[in-house]
C-alpha cells in the first residue's frame, strides 16, 4: 500500500501534465458503479484543455440502466463517456468510434497536411479503475502491470493500435478522499485495502444502499425472508443464512461482512450501481 503525500500528488500531477502535451485525446477510466468516488477532482483541471473521453469500465458489474444514465449526464457536460468491460473489450469498438468523432478536427488536419490520420492518446484514473486491464486487452497481450508508483518517471512507450497510438503509462492519482461516502464507495469496490475501514462498517454502509435500490438483490442471493429496516439485522441474518457463526451460536458479523462484500465484488449479487448522477 503506498501513501500519498502532497508532494508525490504534486509530482504525479506535473508528470501527467507533461505527457499530456504528446497526446490528442485522453481517456479518463472511472469504475462505472461509483463514477463519482472513482476519481480525482483534479483530473477536470488537469484536462481541461484536452480532448477527453470518459471511459465506463466494468459496465459487466454495473446497472445498465444507471450506466446509461451516466453518459447522458457526461454528455449533457459536453464529454462523450462509453461503457466498456475491459476484460473482454466489450465497447471497444464504440469507443474507436467516437475517438474519431471527438478528434475529427485533428484528423481532418493530418490529412491536409499529407500526414497520417493517426492519434495519440493517454490513459488516466485513479488505482483499480482497470487501466493496465484496459491497455493489456487493447493490445492483446500482458504488458507489465502498470502499478500504482506515483511520479516515478518511465521512458515513453506507445500501443500501436490501427487508429491510435496509446502512451503505455498511464496517469495514476490517488482518489481524494473528501467526504466518508467517496472512502465507502472505494472500499466497498475494493478500490481501497480493507484495513482502512472496517469491514463492518462498510459492509452496513453498502447494506444502507442495498436495501433501498436493490432488495430483491439480497432477497434473492441469501433466501432472506424480508429486509429489516436496520442494517445491521440484515447483516444478522445474512450471516445467520450463511453460518458465520461464532461459538455459541452468535453471529460473526466480521464474516458475514465479508461474504456480503465479495459477493457485491464479484457481481453475485447482480449488476449493481451505487451512484447516480
Ligand atoms: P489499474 O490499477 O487501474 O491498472 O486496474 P487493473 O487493471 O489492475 O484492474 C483492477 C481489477 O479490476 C482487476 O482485478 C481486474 O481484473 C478488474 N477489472 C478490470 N476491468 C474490469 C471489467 O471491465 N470488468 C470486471 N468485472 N473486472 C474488471
Amino acid at each position: 500500500m503506498i501513501q500519498w503525500y502532497p508532494g508525490h500528488m504534486a509530482k504525479a500531477k506535473k508528470e501527467i501534465i507533461s505527457n499530456l502535451k504528446l497526446v490528442d485525446v485522453v481517456y479518463e477510466i472511472v469504475d462505472a458503479r461509483i463514477p463519482r468516488s472513482s476519481r480525482n477532482p483534479d483530473f477536470d483541471e488537469i484536462t481541461k484543455r484536452k480532448k477527453k473521453i470518459m471511459l465506463l469500465n466494468k459496465e459487466d458489474l454495473a446497472d445498465e440502466r444507471i450506466t446509461d444514465l451516466w453518459i447522458k449526464h457526461f454528455k449533457e457536460k459536453g464529454i462523450e463517456a462509453v461503457k466498456v468491460n475491459a476484460i473482454t473489450g466489450k465497447g471497444f469498438k464504440e469507443l474507436e468510434e467516437k475517438t474519431k468523432e471527438v478528434c475529427k478536427d485533428i484528423l481532418e488536419a493530418k490529412v491536409k497536411k499529407g500526414l497520417t490520420p493517426r492519434l495519440r492518446g493517454m490513459i488516466l484514473g485513479i488505482p483499480n479503475v482497470g487501466k493496465s486491464t484496459f491497455i493489456n486487452t487493447l493490445i492483446g497481450r500482458k504488458k507489465a502491470k502498470t502499478g500504482d508508483k506515483p511520479g516515478v518517471t518511465k521512458s515513453l512507450h506507445w500501443i500501436r493500435t490501427p487508429y491510435l497510438d496509446l502512451l503505455d503509462t498511464p496517469g495514476v492519482l490517488w482518489p481524494k478522499f473528501e467526504d466518508k461516502t467517496t472512502g465507502f464507495m472505494l472500499a466497498i469496490t475494493g478500490a481501497i485495502k480493507d484495513e482502512i475501514l472496517e469491514m463492518e462498517e462498510v459492509a452496513l454502509f453498502l447494506v444502507s444502499i442495498l436495501k433501498n435500490r436493490y432488495p430483491d438483490y439480497l432477497i434473492n442471493r441469501y433466501k432472506l425472508d424480508k429486509i429489516w429496516e436496520e442494517e445491521i439485522k440484515i447483516i444478522e441474518d445474512i450471516g445467520k443464512k450463511r453460518g458465520c457463526l461464532v461459538s455459541g451460536g452468535e453471529v460473526d458479523f466480521v464474516k458475514a461482512s465479508t461474504v456480503l462484500l465479495e459477493d457485491f465484488r464479484k457481481g453475485n449479487l447482480g449488476r449493481i450501481s451505487l451512484e447516480e448522477p
